[in-house]
């Protein structure tokens, strides 16, 4: 059942916090609705779930158009704090359609891509809140800034002008044991206080998943990303 998945993992998230000496309520619970059917998202609508994260704009476009717009069945209050975040990759010729849709982008990777967000962001008079994607060393994933060259971009987006940076987000490689994760969550946070040092404000850090975002939250993490622990497996295809 949905409603007990989602227990558990609140009071894993609050224990982990509060072992790590910190305030449960800085850690917000991401739910990844990627490859879930509407109705286990209106399922955890109503329990009480208010940030939805997808990895594919075309697919969260039908979603949310579900619940958002003109003619739909879905109350104000319903649907009030609800978030959608974009945690995949994304490319420049979707940036549109991903300002229009999301609250938040945690896959910010390039200049270009930025250049294109505050473009795109101007023209609807948004200010697009963004995190930005580090690659860290030894993980071969495709996606994401490197350590180099994140000191640099960091401060390009940081002078945008219809762009808020927030913080930074990571997907380090699969490891049966969660404890292996825990240098590229302690890496992200240390490159965070770097940053902070060098005077830029980056309060948020995406870190954690379904078997890890405890070690994650005891490396800092304000945002754990869960689909599977949650919704159950999601098929292969
Ligand atoms: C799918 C996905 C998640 C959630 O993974 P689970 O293991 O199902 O919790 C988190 N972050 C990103 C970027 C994802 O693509």
């Amino acid at each position: 059942m949905l409603i007990d998945n989602v227990t558990d993992i609140l009071n894993r998230m609050m224990r982990a916090a509060v072992l790590a000496d910190r305030s449960p309520d800085t850690v917000k619970l991401v739910a990844v609705t990627k490859k879930v059917e509407i109705e286990a998202i209106e399922e955890a609508l109503d329990i009480g779930i208010r940030v939805f994260g997808e990895n594919r704009v075309q697919e969260a476009k039908a979603k949310i158009e579900h619940f958002r717009g003109p003619g739909k069945d879905f109350t104000e209050k319903a649907l009030s704090g609800v978030q959608w975040h974009l945690i995949g990759n994304l490319q420049k010729n979707k940036a549109k359609y991903a300002v229009h849709l999301f609250d938040l982008i945690h896959t910010m990777d390039s200049a270009g891509l930025a250049e294109e967000i505050d473009r795109q962001a101007l023209k609807i008079n948004k200010t697009q809140r963004v995190l930005v994607q580090v690659k860290l060393a030894g993980d071969e994933t495709r996606h994401g800034v490197s350590e180099e060259k994140m000191m640099s971009l960091l401060k390009e987006i940081s002078g945008m002008s219809n762009i808020q940076l927030e913080g930074l987000m990571t997907m380090p490689p699969f490891f049966d044991d969660p404890e292996q994760t825990r240098p590229y969550f302690r890496r992200l946070r240390e490159l965070r206080d770097e940053a902070e040092k060098a005077g830029l404000l980056l309060p948020e850090l995406s870190m954690g998943m379904s078997h890890d975002f405890e070690v994650a939250i005891q490396e800092g993490a304000t945002m754990v990303r869960i689909g599977t622990a949650l919704f159950g497996e999601r098929s292969k295809q």
